[in-house]
């Protein structure tokens, strides 16, 4: 469970969270959606205890952020946005060794789809494998929660397709957010979202609801000229 209340957070006079307060149960996977600047970054680097709030409070699995930022750190796999690419090195700092390392390698390696790669310079991967990389470091110690920024930044849309999967067979098991500046990045891998914007919540729910409750206020005027019986035949419609 993340529970995120009242974050507030400023860089100098920008305020780059203001009060942004949302929830997420064990097992769920929610989008966090926002233009660029939005604060996503911001808020998942609190949520991951690398920042920590002005004001407010998060807590994961129960465990507040500022109490006890290692128990948090354990229990998360994190996807910054500028990722870190040793794969095997953050598997020793996170105390893995051995056969569990070996284990977990070749199961990130095939989860992530760097089989063909993996022996490959780092400076020679493409921008899609990189992200592919970062994304198997977040994942090496099998955390129960995920925290994703922007993970399909960069891919190609076979790639993608390929996160998506990933990201949907980790939920049945994980509690996982990501974030992402494109709605139609959300909707095939969940239906809950939060979109945020210039540091606010301003949405938090299923996307079938939003949409509903979007629709709810359009209105159509048209004005028809010449012949009587028009308003009727539409008011019976
Ligand atoms: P997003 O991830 O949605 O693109 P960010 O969380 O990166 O947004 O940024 C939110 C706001 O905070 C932006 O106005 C950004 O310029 C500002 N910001 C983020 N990090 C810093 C920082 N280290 N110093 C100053 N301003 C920052």
């Amino acid at each position: 469970m993340i529970e995120v209340r009242n974050v507030t957070k400023r860089f100098g006079t920008t305020v780059a969270l203001d009060r942004v307060s949302f929830r997420l149960e064990r097992g769920g996977i929610l989008g966090f959606l926002g233009p660029n600047g939005a604060g996503k970054s911001t808020a998942m680097k609190i949520i991951t205890t690398f920042l920590a709030p002005d004001d407010g409070s998060v807590e994961v699995d129960g465990v507040d952020v500022l109490a006890d930022p290692l128990a948090v750190r354990s229990r998360i796999g994190y996807l910054p946005e500028n990722n870190p690419l040793y794969l095997d090195f953050v598997g020793r700092a996170r105390g893995i060794d051995g056969a569990r390392l070996r284990d977990r390698l070749a199961w990130v390696v095939e989860a992530c789809g760097l089989r063909e790669v993996y022996k490959q310079a780092i400076n020679e991967l493409s921008k899609g494998y990189r992200q592919r990389t970062g994304l198997a470091q977040a994942l090496i110690h099998d955390p129960d929660v995920l925290i994703l920024d922007e993970p399909t930044s960069g891919l190609d849309p076979l790639q993608i397709i390929g996160i998506r999967e990933l990201l949907q067979s980790l939920a049945h098991e994980k509690t996982i957010i990501f974030s992402t500046h494109i709605l139609q990045e959300v909707r095939p891998v969940t239906d809950r979202v939060v979109i945020i914007n210039d540091g606010c919540v301003v949405a938090d729910g299923l996307i079938s609801d939003l949409e509903q409750q979007a629709m709810g206020t359009n209105r159509i005027f048209a004005g028809f000229a010449g012949g009587d019986g028009h308003a009727e035949a539409i008011g019976g419609l």
